[in-house]
């Protein structure tokens, strides 16, 4: 694209004149604060909220600049964090959508699994994007990093892969994080309870303590003891976020 760079590379389809109309636009979504009035139902964000978001620009800073690739800095307004109760999906927890040159994530009280899903939504903005105008005239997405639409398969190629790649990055990140004692107090206490727990087994016999666990605390029991609780990073074959 033109000018300056905002992470759509390729405009297909359309005549000219549609595709200036459509970089246009997508050039005032990604610039302008207001377009997108979401107010009652994105929460503002709180410190350490942000400090996430910095923290995965710098990340994804360093990546571009080793790649050689072109700047490129999402606005802290197109991301937005909404809570929960105007959340409406319960299959993912974020969702990046190209065409609002938006990132949208679901608020989350866990300030690691929060860090994880915005870097991941980032990963997919920062990723080649292309941008179809359909035979109705409408923009479409076309291509987020490797997966690509595709008139045959109503999912789209590669689209899996594409997940598993954003995942394995993600995970990466957050495991940095960890070590570096970036996720504070949340942190401290998950790797505390994960050297502590070495052997510690699910209801179906597999590890608790395996290498995908990103978050854990201890919760009491009815009847006083004590469990320890995880989250782990997964790969959900219908997730289209
Ligand atoms: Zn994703």
């Amino acid at each position: 694209m033109g000018e300056r760079y905002i992470g759509v590379d390729r405009i297909v389809g359309g005549d000219e004149e549609q595709q200036e109309e459509l970089k246009g636009k997508l050039q005032e979504r990604f610039d302008d604060p207001d377009l997108e009035t979401l107010r009652e139902k994105e929460k503002l964000k709180s410190n350490e909220e942000t400090q996430a978001i910095y923290m995965a620009h710098e990340k994804l800073y360093a990546t571009r600049k080793r790649l050689g690739l072109p700047y490129l800095h999402i606005p802290l307004h197109n991301i937005h964090i909404i809570k929960k109760e105007h959340w409406d999906s319960d299959r993912f927890a974020g969702i990046y959508k190209a065409k609002k040159m938006g990132i949208y994530v679901c608020e989350d009280e866990s300030i690691t699994a929060l860090a994880a899903i915005i870097y991941h939504e980032m990963l997919h903005f920062h990723s080649y994007g292309a941008i179809q105008i359909n035979d109705e005239g409408e923009a479409e997405p076309y291509r987020v990093g490797m997966a690509m639409k595709g008139k045959s398969l109503p999912g789209g190629y590669f689209r899996i892969v594409n997940e598993a790649v954003t995942k394995e990055m993600e995970k990466e990140y957050i495991n940095e994080g960890m070590e570096s004692g970036a996720f504070g107090i949340e942190g401290e206490q998950t790797m505390k309870l994960i050297s502590e727990h070495p052997d510690d087994k699910k209801a179906d016999g597999s590890p608790l303590m395996n290498d995908d666990v990103y978050v854990a605390w201890k919760s009491k029991n009815r009847d006083g003891s004590e469990r320890v609780l995880t989250r782990e990073f997964g790969y959900q074959k219908n997730d289209r976020h």
